[in-house]
């Protein structure tokens, strides 16, 4: 199992210049070898095959900086080339001296990484101090360096460590509906009442960047108004992550297995118009973070079908009402058993009841109204870490 941590670092002048010295040559190997697949391919129809070490002979001060940050980033080109030709991915772009993120990632041979003493050993740099806020469990693998655009370095460290999760028995449930306003409903008719982080902070960004477009290009004033404008919005990063870490914790402390609809996030932005209210309260990192939160203590993530019919049901006796796929309509009475309906209330519940079934029933036979399940495919129960084979968090392997 892998697991990774993120500490900040604080390194001195010589060690930030190597730091800049490493971004740039990674940079750099990365088109250069990017430029050269593309030429060869132009020219003979195959594809080439480069290692950094053969550029080292022409560009001498490649040699200056870590070889395996150079070796790494040619393994992201072909990890970006791999996902290009298997997946539907975009071809691999060039990397901007300006725009693309300052980072590079080295790896740990027979610990040429360690942490002594509040620092780091990293190769070619040297103990970097390191604020490490938690303990570090496992053995490490790698570490990914970034500087961020307000100038501040961190570290991701990624451990190797034993699995040593004990499955718990699910008992308590829970159902959360994705809900626009408030991030999400519980079947218990919680609220989350998430803040509008970026909206309450708009206005004083729409002022900064106004005053930056007047700067004149190259002046001091200019990067001090983009420093002010990269600042707001990494405050802005870091209160919607406090807020989605505090509440996914709570979830995962407080029950064993917490069901959630099958959603596209990004398909439903598009749909909907609700642009900016989506990417705000970004429901897709909140769910990332349920999933593994509740793996590491056993428990399970259920993701109930999107086929599944959960804000028209009635939760009390099963009544179908079709009319309440308005997504306008609030609340509803049911016509066959008049209850009084909060729309998502009724439908987290409606959530929290088909997720218990399909991890009893599994997803033959049919469900609890009756409905014929062949018709609600593909439901699936998937195994909390099957969801993350793509996160930042976890690698496979
Ligand atoms: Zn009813």
């Amino acid at each position: 199992m892998n697991r990774a941590y993120k500490f900040r670092l604080y390194p001195n002048k010589e060690q930030r210049v190597l730091f800049a010295k490493t971004f740039g040559c990674v940079r750099f190997i990365y088109n250069q070898m990017l430029a050269d697949k593309i030429k060869c391919y132009r020219e003979t129809g195959k594809t080439l095959q480069t290692t950094p070490a053969q550029y080292k002979t022409v560009f001498e001060w490649l040699k200056e900086v870590d070889s395996l940050a150079l070796a790494n980033a040619q393994l992201h080109l072909q990890s970006a080339y791999n996902n290009f030709f298997r997946r539907n991915s975009c071809f691999p772009k060039f990397k901007s001296k300006k725009k693309s993120r300052m980072s590079y990632t080295t790896n740990n041979q027979n610990g040429s990484i360690r942490i002594e003493r509040g620092k780091i050993k990293l190769p070619k740099v040297g103990f970097v101090k390191i604020v490490q806020h938690r303990a570090i469990i496992g053995k490490i693998k790698s570490v990914t360096i970034e500087k961020t655009p307000t100038n501040k370095y961190y570290a991701s460290i990624l451990v190797e460590y034993e699995n040593q999760v004990t499955e718990v028995e699910l008992q308590k449930f829970i159902g959360i509906d994705f809900s626009m306003h408030d991030l999400y409903v519980t079947s218990e008719g919680e609220r989350a009442n998430y803040p509008r982080f970026l909206r309450r902070l708009e206005r004083k960004l729409a002022r900064l960047c106004r005053k930056h477009s007047k700067t004149k290009q190259g002046s001091k004033n200019r990067e001090r108004l983009r420093h002010k404008v990269c600042l707001v919005y990494e405050k802005i990063t870091n209160q919607r992550l406090d807020y989605l870490h505090k509440k996914s914790y709570e979830l995962s402390e407080k029950y064993d297995a917490v069901c959630i609809e099958d959603l596209n996030m990004r398909a439903m932005s598009r749909q909907l118009r609700f642009g900016k209210s989506v990417a705000d309260n970004s429901f897709g990192k909140f769910r990332e973070m349920l999933s593994y939160k509740l793996y590491f203590r056993g428990k399970k993530l259920i993701i109930v079908s999107k086929w599944f019919a959960s804000s028209q049901l009635c939760s009390v006796c099963g009544y179908k009402n079709s009319q309440v796929k308005d997504l306008s309509i609030r609340s509803w009475k049911c016509p066959s058993c008049s209850v009084e309906h909060d729309r998502d209330i009724n439908a987290a519940i409606n959530i929290c009841k088909e997720g218990k079934r399909i991890t009893t029933v599994g997803t033959t036979g049919s469900n609890a109204y009756g409905e014929d399940v062949r018709r609600l495919q593909p439901i699936r129960v998937k195994r909390s870490l099957d969801e993350l084979g793509s996160s930042r968090f976890y690698k496979r392997g």
